[in-house]
């Protein structure tokens, strides 16, 4: 089991870590196995981090960042010099452009969230896709095709007020009974047998979340809502994210 830096803190990009274990896939590529990493692996509708990781003159390139099913984080990539042993100490660097585009898009969709919650739609989020190429959240829902377009413009000025008026948000580690004091919607499939992870946006909402979000709602900048779609109860609403999409 890998330890997950990220999780503790908003912006941590670079670790120390130790090499646990390096294979050769069947592709060609390594895989490199740390005790604890600053990498977030592909989850959860957000896209992996790339970055690199160095020891000496040996520097290895990420393009892929995988969890397994035991909780182990592989790092994907190529030796671009050298080449790290077992127990070996490395540095890790997060590709900064990267992180804050797939973080940026990750918490506007938290925040489409919150703006329908305070809109008082009773849609029940199924699933999020925060990506350059889609950026979408679902819901199982109904409405009125006649209200589509109020809808859409209704949410999305809801979620730029909270983007300008935002202060800073909080991450806090709790057990599942009191997720449910601040989240709206808190997963069956969290585990139960320690603390989990909340991050706080404004206004006390709560979110049951192992992504990397904003420190400051106002770093996403302008989200626009082109999308707003129903089909057989489910809601989709397609977002961008200034300069990103
Ligand atoms: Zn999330």
């Amino acid at each position: 089991m890998t330890e997950l830096l990220y999780l503790a803190n908003f912006n941590v990009e670079m670790c120390e870590a130790e090499v646990i274990a390096i294979d050769t896939l069947e592709d060609g590529r390594s895989d490199v196995i740390l005790d604890k990493t600053c990498f977030y692996p592909r989850g959860g509708g957000q896209d992996w981090d790339k970055g690199e990781i160095l020891s000496g003159n040996s520097y290895f390139d990420i393009d892929e960042t995988r969890l397994d099913e035991t909780g182990t984080v592989h790092h994907i990539g190529h030796f671009t010099s050298g080449m790290f042993n077992v127990r070996n100490q490395v540095s890790g660097k997060v590709d900064h452009d990267r992180r804050l585009i797939n973080t940026r898009l990750h918490s506007a969709g938290h925040v489409i969230d919150m703006a329908i919650n305070s809109l008082e739609l009773d849609w029940i989020a199924t699933k999020g896709q925060h990506y350059p190429d889609l950026s979408a959240v679902e819901y199982h829902g109904t409405w009125q095709p006649e209200q589509a377009e109020k809808l859409k413009s209704g949410i999305e000025s809801r979620v730029n007020e909270f983007i300008r008026g935002a202060t800073d948000n909080e991450l806090r580690f709790m057990p599942v009974e009191e997720m449910h004091t601040i989240c709206r919607h808190v997963p069956d499939n969290i585990p139960k047998n320690k603390p989990g992870r909340v991050v706080v946006y404004a206004d006390n909402f709560g979110i049951p979340c192992g992504g990397t979000h904003v420190k400051n709602l106002q770093e996403i900048g302008l989200v626009k809502i082109p999308k707003l779609k129903e089909k057989k109860g489910v809601i989709r609403v397609t977002y961008t994210v200034d300069e990103i999409n």
